[in-house]
């Protein structure tokens, strides 16, 4: 490393003035991201952050020689390019948790190379690493490991590699704790041991327990708090890359990683409001996990139900004055939104009041569902909240579930066993008509159990890929 942030301590003001314009960037770019509407403006400020942030290192940083730097951006983008073209919106949260890992792992190499060879990174004082930069080092390598191992478990788990329900080890708690207290005692001694060959065991060790807490936080956590997951991740990656930013002395990287360290976490929490779930209890993998949960393998009931056609759902539709419509995971495989769409607005031409109804943990990212509304061009006053809807249900003749499920069970009502026990859904048993659009009576929704909806008097099964039976009811209502 050169000068510019090089000296940890002596940066040069110019650098320091374009890595802030970078995070005022960076922030502008989380605000825009707050709001569909806005996104694409957050978006292009957060290129242009990162443009900055880029360049600015590049030409203050003797870090590789100019042909080894374009031929490592251009493989990164060839890589980056194809995945996004390939990657189904489906498969998103998968890819996010993967792209998590890498974060994490860079974040180890940075902190061991740094170890390896302080000289490079300007950390020497005297001979020797301060036992500040061993502090950051140290954590910087553990936060990464745990974010790299967890963000494993969590691709394994959204990709179906791994059965999403929570694998509960007896006295877990006891062993998360002791881990974690293991790897602040190993940091403590690291900075303390002067010499290489002294404190290299305790960096290894440090190394491989953080490896294997990330794995024993993220298998208990399963069903309905894997969205959690996802989000705190999130956060976990943005705090490696801010301890990466300490090791390195880069302040753009340490506000950066800050910038998506806490808005990870507080998007966690929010979530955990959403989901009544603890907050403490997630983070603590899966503190308060009934052992009892989990729905995959139970052998299902055979319950009469009613099935209906498109022609049955489009007579009945015409008739209504008010339909709320609950997109799910479903919506989102079938791609059924831009058909959803005109079938609402042939049913706002003849007089019915249209409305969405979002959960926000439908789909399987946060935002999933309003990103695909807001792609179908579906106008935004249109979409709501669970708290500001789940009232009207009973106001509404029908309860429009298209590829929905766990946010409709009212299993997280009444079933404390279940694995989504505790978690707000909508209450669609208080509409006059319900109908549900999934394939097959046997699919079940993400936490994998029974739904008691299919089976209500008021219920009417559309079973068929949504996008082919909304295509039908549209064609049915001209
Ligand atoms: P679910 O996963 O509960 O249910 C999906 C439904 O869609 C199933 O009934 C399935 O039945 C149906 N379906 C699938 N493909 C099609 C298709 N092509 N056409 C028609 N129907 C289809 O979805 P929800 O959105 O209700 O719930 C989200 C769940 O995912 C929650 O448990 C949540 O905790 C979890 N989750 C959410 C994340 C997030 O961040 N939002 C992240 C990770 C998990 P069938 O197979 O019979 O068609």
């Amino acid at each position: 490393m050169a000068e510019g942030a090089a000296a940890h301590g002596s940066v040069n003001p110019w650098v320091a003035l374009a890595y802030l314009a970078a995070g005022v960037f960076f922030i502008l770019a989380l605000r825009g991201l707050s709001s569909p509407q806005t996104s694409r403006t957050g978006n292009r400020f957060g290129m242009i952050g990162m443009a900055i942030a880029v360049v600015t290192t590049l030409v203050t940083h003797d870090l590789a020689t100019l042909p080894e730097i374009g031929i490592a951006m251009f493989l990164g983008g060839v890589v980056g390019v194809t995945v996004a073209r390939k990657i189904a919106m489906t498969s998103m949260p998968e890819l996010v948790a993967g792209f998590h890992s890498l974060v994490g792992l860079a974040a180890v190499l940075v902190g061991w190379a740094a170890y390896l060879d302080p000289g490079a990174f300007d950390l020497l004082v005297g001979d020797a690493i301060s036992p500040v930069s061993k502090v950051e080092m140290g954590l910087g390598i553990a936060i990464g490991a745990i974010t790299f191992s967890g963000s494993v478990i969590a691709f394994a788990k959204l990709s179906g590699k791994m059965s999403g329900s929570p694998i509960l080890l007896p006295a877990r708690h006891v062993i998360n704790l002791g881990t974690l207290a293991a790897i602040l005692v190993l940091t403590a001694m690291f900075a303390h041991t002067p010499g290489m060959e002294a404190n290299l065991p305790f960096i290894i060790a440090l190394t491989v327990l953080a490896f294997i807490i990330g794995f024993l936080l993220i298998i208990p956590i399963g069903g309905a708090d894997m969205p959690v997951v996802v989000s705190m991740l999130n956060s976990y990656s943005g705090w490696a890359a801010a301890a990466m930013g300490f090791t390195l002395g880069n302040t753009a990287m340490i506000i950066t990683g800050a910038l998506v360290g806490s808005s990870g976490a507080i998007l966690s929490y929010i979530m955990c409001r959403a989901m009544n779930r603890s907050f403490i209890s997630v983070i603590a993998g899966g503190f308060g996990a009934d052992d009892s949960g989990g729905g995959d393998g139970e052998p299902r009931e055979q319950r009469p139900y009613k099935q209906g056609s498109a022609a049955d759902a489009a007579f009945m539709l015409e008739q209504a004055e008010k339909v709320i419509i609950i997109p799910g995971y479903g919506m989102a495989v079938a791609q059924a939104q831009h058909a959803l769409r005109e079938m609402t607005d042939i049913l706002e031409e003849k007089g019915v009041e249209v409305k969405f109804a979002i959960h926000p943990v439908a789909g399987r990212m946060p935002g999933h569902m309003n990103v695909l509304l807001a792609e179908a061009s579906v106008d935004y006053d249109k979409v709501f909240e669970l708290e500001d809807i789940n009232s009207e249900f009973a106001q509404a003749d029908v309860a429009f579930i298209i590829g929905a499920n766990d946010v409709v069970n009212p299993a997280a009502k009444t079933d404390k066993s279940s694995p989504i026990y505790g978690m707000p859904v909508f209450d669609v048993d208080k509409a006059k008509q319900v109908f549900f659009i999934k394939r097959s009576m046997g699919g079940v929704g993400y936490a994998g159990v029974d739904n008691d909806v299919f089976y209500m008097d008021q219920t009417m099964m559309l079973l068929s890929d949504a996008k082919k039976m909304v295509e039908e009811i549209v064609k049915a209502l001209d």
